[in-house]
């Protein structure tokens, strides 16, 4: 993995700082999606491989949404260096969210073990499927979809990649169909479902029991008054409330970990970069300023330095 988190705070290490700190035996790391214990790797002057942190031999990683991100990560890059004709040659375009109930099937060959680590097809995949095997993959957590999305915004070919969530009831099919960036100006009900997304303000989350209240940085716009347009300014912001009724506490945990990581990463950066919370969630009835999340594998957070692989 390339980050850690020194366990009992919120403070990241990334692999690379390791090189420049002291007495790393002593540090407690753990890992930022499970708390499973990570071992610092590969990080003194000699060492060829770049530094990275691993699990212990017996140890692994239960139900992360980050395990095996290194690995996709670089075959983003991949992709990205070999972009033809506005396509990548290989991104998941599939998204069917795993049960965690099913052991997952990593027992793929060769060159497909890589990306597959993190997007293995799940038993009982369809067959019209069978088609894309040989560029494309099935991802089970949303986090690798909206990392493919931020890495090939910039290139702009998003419209160009081909992506089925219809297995959570998402309409549309391509990423650019399936992302929806929460418009400023949204003042009426928004019924087709997406994976929304917002960037994140610098505010503290209110925690109100079970429910984590997150301000995001797109609101309703209002022209002042006077039938001129003098100034434009934001009169509400959304709201994204986090339900985390059903959620064991190691989850509960990590969501409110993942918003400091990132809300600290805006504050530091002074806004100039930016951080962003992905989700599949309801707009309310009874307030549309305000959206609402209950399934923790329909979350997740990411930020511009996400978008350099
Ligand atoms: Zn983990």
């Amino acid at each position: 993995m390339e980050s850690a988190i020194i366990f009992g705070t919120s403070e990241v290490v990334y692999a690379e700082e390791l090189k420049n700190m002291q007495n790393i035996e002593s540090i407690d790391f753990r890992c930022r999606g499970c708390s499973v214990k990570l071992i610092p790797s590969s990080y003194k002057e000699h060492n060829l491989v770049a530094p990275h942190f691993k699990t212990l031999k017996k140890e692994a990683h239960i139900d992360c949404d980050l395990e095996g991100e290194i690995e996709f990560r670089t075959s983003l890059k991949i992709q990205k260096e070999s972009i033809t004709n506005g396509y990548p040659n290989s991104y998941p375009n599939k998204l069917i969210v795993r049960n965690t109930s099913i052991k997952i099937d990593n027992s793929e060959t060769n060159n497909e073990t890589k990306l597959n680590k993190f997007t293995s097809k799940p038993n009982g995949a369809s067959s019209d499927d069978k088609e894309n095997k040989r560029h494309n993959s099935t991802a089970q957590i949303i986090r690798k979809l909206c990392l493919t999305y931020l890495v090939f915004s910039e290139p702009n070919v998003l419209s160009n990649m081909n992506l089925d969530a219809s297995s959570v009831g998402i309409k549309g099919n391509t990423y650019s169909k399936v992302f929806k960036l929460i418009p400023n100006n949204m003042t009426a009900k928004h019924p087709s479902k997406h994976i929304f997304f917002s960037e994140i303000t610098w505010k503290k989350p209110l925690v109100d029991g079970d429910i984590i209240t997150l301000i995001l940085d797109r609101g309703a716009w209002r022209v002042e008054e006077d039938g001129k347009l003098i100034e434009k300014k934001t009169v509400e912001k959304y709201k994204l409330e986090i339900h985390t009724t059903s959620w064991s506490e190691s989850k509960r945990k990590y969501i409110l970990q993942e918003i400091e990581i990132y809300r600290r990463l805006t504050r530091l950066s002074e806004g100039s970069k930016k951080s962003y919370v992905f989700f599949i969630g309801e707009q309310k009835n009874e307030d549309i300023m305000c959206f609402t999340v209950d399934d923790y594998k329909y979350i997740t957070f990411l930020g511009d330095d996400d978008r350099v692989l």
